[in-house]
């Protein structure tokens, strides 16, 4: 049986592998592990990629983010807006600056934080709203920076998920005060291990982050003016990620195609996919459908030899590690619900056409045989 994995990081590996080893061996035999060239050209390669003005590369997204908090100034007494529907890495900087996460609803058709939402969660200890650009497609900024404006908070981007994903025909990105990305191997832009970047059109900002990635010292060796900590990329994985960036217009292209083929293939099904709102380019970190039988559904997957996967089970004000937080269930609905009857199908850049329309099948097939049909018209 054929099989259809979630990921295919072993394929795409194959496409650069002779580059990455002998970008590898060159930085071995420069012996600069640390704050070599690569670091300082990927921040500028990523900068204009994304229009982005300054980018500051950091140890992994969620220290990008952390890093963000910190240069705001949040920390203890603060309040910080985000959506439940999330990774918890969204939520755990927040706790980890010592200010208090506020988690808001979605919208059950985007999965984005619902702006309608917004304003009744703001207080006078509001310090700042992270947004999440939720499997690779925008949340709806304009209504949020409508709001967070009025109120002077600044907006922070998480858009681990949507490097390059596009709102109105701007770049995820540059839609907040300061946005925070993920190298992680599995994101779009994966690399060898760990990393990520803070990107900022706001100079003097980016100068905090690049203090902080380093102890906090200023311009001088040794002197320090804030407390930071050890935030800082390797060379080698900048080097390396360096590869991998010129693959990602392609990559990004692939997923974005295969995505299209689903929504025909699967328009008109009992299941529902993913919604795009006008003025949204989606960049498809994840394909995730809506199932009323989401169990049910992933184990004839299972059985069909394709892989799939459910992001995120338990929104975050349910999980343990905020319990002290008094959110109970039922508070936050539409995510609850959704963390129910999410799936997430293979939509990786190495899928054939052929793939795409094998898992759309076995959807469908499942979707023949075991959802009751709808009787409207
Ligand atoms: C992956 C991810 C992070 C954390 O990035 P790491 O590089 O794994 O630390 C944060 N937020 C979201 C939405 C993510 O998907």
């Amino acid at each position: 049986m054929k099989r259809i994995n979630l990921l295919d990081l072993a394929g795409e590996y194959e496409l650069f592998a002779d580059e990455v080893r002998r970008t590898a061996n060159d930085v071995l035999d420069s012996q600069q592990f640390v704050n070599g060239p690569a670091v300082g050209e990927l921040e500028q390669a990523l900068a204009s990629r994304l229009d982005a003005g300054h980018a500051v590369a950091v140890s992994s997204g969620t220290d990008a983010l952390l890093c963000s908090l910190m240069a705001l100034g949040v920390g203890v007494g603060d309040e910080v807006i985000l959506p439940t529907f999330t990774f918890i890495a969204t939520a755990g900087v927040v706790a980890r600056s010592g200010a208090t996460p506020v988690f808001v609803d979605i919208d059950p058709k985007t999965f984005n934080l619902d702006p309608g939402l917004l304003e009744k969660a703001i207080t006078p200890k509001t310090k700042a709203i992270i947004v999440v650009h939720l499997f690779g497609q925008c949340a709806e900024m304009k209504r949020i920076n409508t709001v967070a404006d009025w109120h002077e908070i600044p907006v922070i981007e998480d858009a681990a998920q949507a490097i390059c994903a596009t709102y109105h025909g701007r770049q995820a990105c540059t839609l907040g005060k300061i946005a925070c990305l993920s190298f992680y191997p599995t994101k779009n832009l994966g690399g060898f291990g760990e990393g990520g970047m803070v990107l900022t059109g706001d100079e003097e900002l980016a100068g905090v982050v690049r203090s902080l990635r380093n102890h906090g010292e200023a311009k001088q060796r040794y002197v320090c003016g804030r407390v930071g900590a050890n935030f800082r990329l390797d060379t080698m994985k900048a080097a390396l990620l360096l590869i991998k960036l010129k693959h990602l217009s392609d990559f990004t292209e692939r997923r974005q195609r295969n995505a299209k083929l689903y929504d025909e293939l699967l328009k008109n099904s009992p299941v529902t996919p993913p919604y795009v709102p006008e003025h949204h380019k989606p960049v498809y970190h994840q394909y995730s459908i809506l199932c009323e039988q989401r169990d049910e559904l992933r184990d004839h997957l299972a059985e069909c030899g394709v892989g799939s996967a459910v992001y995120y089970p338990i929104p975050l004000h349910l999980q343990e590690c905020f319990k002290p937080l008094g959110y109970n269930p039922g508070d936050l609905p539409v995510s609850e619900e959704t963390g129910r009857r999410i799936l997430s199908l293979p939509c990786h850049p190495m899928l054939s056409e052929d793939d795409v329309r094998h898992v759309a099948r076995c959807v469908l097939e499942f979707s023949r045989t075991s959802i009751p049909q709808s009787t409207e018209a």
